[in-house]
């Protein structure tokens, strides 16, 4: 199969709000998370501030599940195993295991 379908190859740019790699979302992207929950922060209701995610070339939670090993197959991370289990650390910024 063609990379087109590699979902772990890094984009250059994103795909929702177009910003490039290292540089901040804008302001409703789809994509952007939230700092402070690890979760969309598009859907984030708490009432604080969820920080200036910058678009990294991957989909969040997807280097971490490379780093916990929760992949289903060849760039396919396990990211519902991630965001249902895993305990998003906002200080270091990287989903944790629970122990
Ligand atoms: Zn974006
Ligand atoms: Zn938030």
């Amino acid at each position: 199969m063609p990379d087109l379908l590699d979902l772990s190859a890094p984009q250059p740019r994103c795909p929702d709000c177009e910003v490039a790699i290292g540089q901040p979302h804008i302001e409703g992207c789809d994509v952007a998370m939230c700092l402070r929950t690890g979760l969309q922060r598009l859907s984030c209701e708490r009432n604080h501030n969820c920080g200036k995610d910058i678009w990294s070339g991957r989909w969040p939670g997807e280097t971490d599940c490379e780093r916990l090993g929760w992949m289903i197959g060849p760039g396919l991370p396990d990211l519902n195993r991630l965001f249902t289990t895993a305990t998003w650390n906002p200080v270091t910024q990287q989903w944790d295991a629970a122990s």
